[in-house]
């Protein structure tokens, strides 16, 4: 499983971060760090969640 953050969505929610704190990292700003990969295993569930927590879609995986 996959995930990419497309930074220029990124809104500054932080639902994302909220939902998998151990998933999504935020900057000083509250807006998501870059992130494109493989997602650990064990941690498949939290992507999921920051995915579905995204209100901008800027979360999405594969
Ligand atoms: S939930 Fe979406 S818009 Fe909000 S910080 Fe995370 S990636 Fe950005």
């Amino acid at each position: 499983m996959k995930i990419t953050i497309d930074t220029t969505k990124c809104s500054g929610h932080a639902r994302c971060a909220a939902a998998a704190p151990e998933m999504f990292e935020l900057d000083d700003s509250g807006y998501a760090l870059p992130y494109a990969g493989e997602v650990p295993a064990g941690h498949e569930d939290d992507a999921r969640e920051g995915v579905l927590a995204c209100p901008e879609r800027a979360i999405t995986f594969e």
